[in-house]
């Protein structure tokens, strides 16, 4: 069985960390992908416009010139509007991610710089973003309340949606995305608020595949373990339908995020992050599959979201066969790090069955 795409495949959200785990990841997506959604918490944060340029030069290095990537800033809570302007009106940067402040400090990987939900709407930045027509990425999860409480984990994104919506009443043209859907709550919400132009959503592979049992069967799984953390079978499921609706607001973001085994595999603490990039297309065309629903794929991978971000989609011809493969190998990093790859196991009979594979591309430069 073989499947066609007509657009060639866009990375909504994706983690290339710096340095060499940057060379050892990138490839993957530049392989499926035209361009990326280049996240921002990285070590160091990209707080400028011009750590967004040395970035960006950075990146193309490794990829070469076919893939280009999408420069996102970090705001924080002194990011100034006017250089948020400045980097948006130079082509320096095109959007601005904000991370969830969090009780301990951390929300995810490196945010500790991130703002306090309960207060985004009146950062100083958004009027003006609202006025340029630039994207606010939101990672949506409320981590501490009102009080200065940690909140329950699995509640931080249902939390979130009462922002969205106060955002949404508060400046109606603003750009929002909401980030890695998970919840049932997030997902009516899209369903109801969703606008191809002003308010859209990404959803990853490992949140369309598996729920929170998955992630604690046998045990606690770290190699699952990411932010926002998997939930309910229902929540799954709500991101299944809605994903797979052909609903033109909802756009692949893998948010694979590479971490070396050691901060994954150790008894205290574990670093949250799936690193799916190696299969991006493979796992989410096996997602449409179950849910017979392979002709809204094409719009999925390669035009949702992008006139959002103010791209035009790339005409290509990818062909995607049935056939089962496993991955076989670690990724190695540098002086002796690894990073495991989603579906990988030391066990050639525990590794993830990956149903779909990609022919062959032919993409219009
Ligand atoms: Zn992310």
């Amino acid at each position: 069985m073989q499947h066609t795409l007509k657009h060639a495949p866009y990375e909504r959200h994706v983690h290339f960390r710096r340095g060499n785990m940057t060379k050892a990841v990138a490839p993957y997506t530049a392989r499926q992908c035209w361009g990326g959604v280049i996240m921002p918490n990285t070590a160091p944060h990209i707080l400028t416009p011009e750590d967004a340029v040395e970035y960006r030069d950075f990146i193309i290095s490794i990829t070469g010139k076919n893939f280009t990537p999408f420069m996102v800033g970090y705001l924080t809570a002194v990011t100034s509007p006017e250089e948020v302007k400045r980097g948006y009106k130079a082509g320096l940067w095109s959007a601005m991610k904000v991370y969830p402040r969090a009780a301990g400090g951390h929300g995810t990987t490196n945010a500790e710089d991130g703002i306090n939900m309960l207060e985004l709407a009146n950062h100083p930045a958004l009027p003006i973003m609202q006025e340029i027509g630039m994207p606010l990425l939101i990672h949506p999860e409320v981590n501490v309340d009102k009080n200065g409480v940690e909140t329950d984990e699995f509640d931080r994104e249902k939390l979130c949606v009462a922002v969205l919506r106060n955002l949404r009443r508060r400046f109606k043209r603003l750009k929002i995305s909401a980030e890695h859907g998970t919840s049932v709550e997030l997902a009516k919400f899209m369903e109801r608020y969703g606008d191809p132009e002003t308010m859209v959503c990404t959803v990853t592979t490992q949140h369309l595949m598996h729920d929170r049992n998955d992630l604690l069967r046998g045990g606690f799984q770290p190699h699952l373990r990411c932010y926002p953390i998997m939930k309910r079978r229902e929540s799954r499921d709500a991101w299944r339908a809605l994903t797979t609706s052909g609903a033109p607001f909802v756009g692949a973001g893998t948010d694979s995020a590479p971490h070396p085994t050691h901060a994954k595999e150790r008894a205290r603490g574990c670093a949250g992050g799936v690193f799916t990039a190696h299969a991006m297309v493979p796992l989410y065309t096996q997602v449409f599959d179950e849910m017979n629903s392979l002709e809204y794929l094409d719009n999925f991978l390669g035009v949702n979201g992008l006139s959002f971000l103010g791209l035009e989609p790339k005409l290509a011809e990818i062909v995607l066969t049935k056939q089962p493969w496993t991955m076989d190998k670690m990724i190695p990093v540098a002086h002796g790090d690894k990073v495991r790859p989603y579906g990988f196991h030391e066990d050639p009979d525990e590794r993830f069955q990956f149903q779909w594979s990609i022919d062959s591309i032919s993409c219009d430069q």
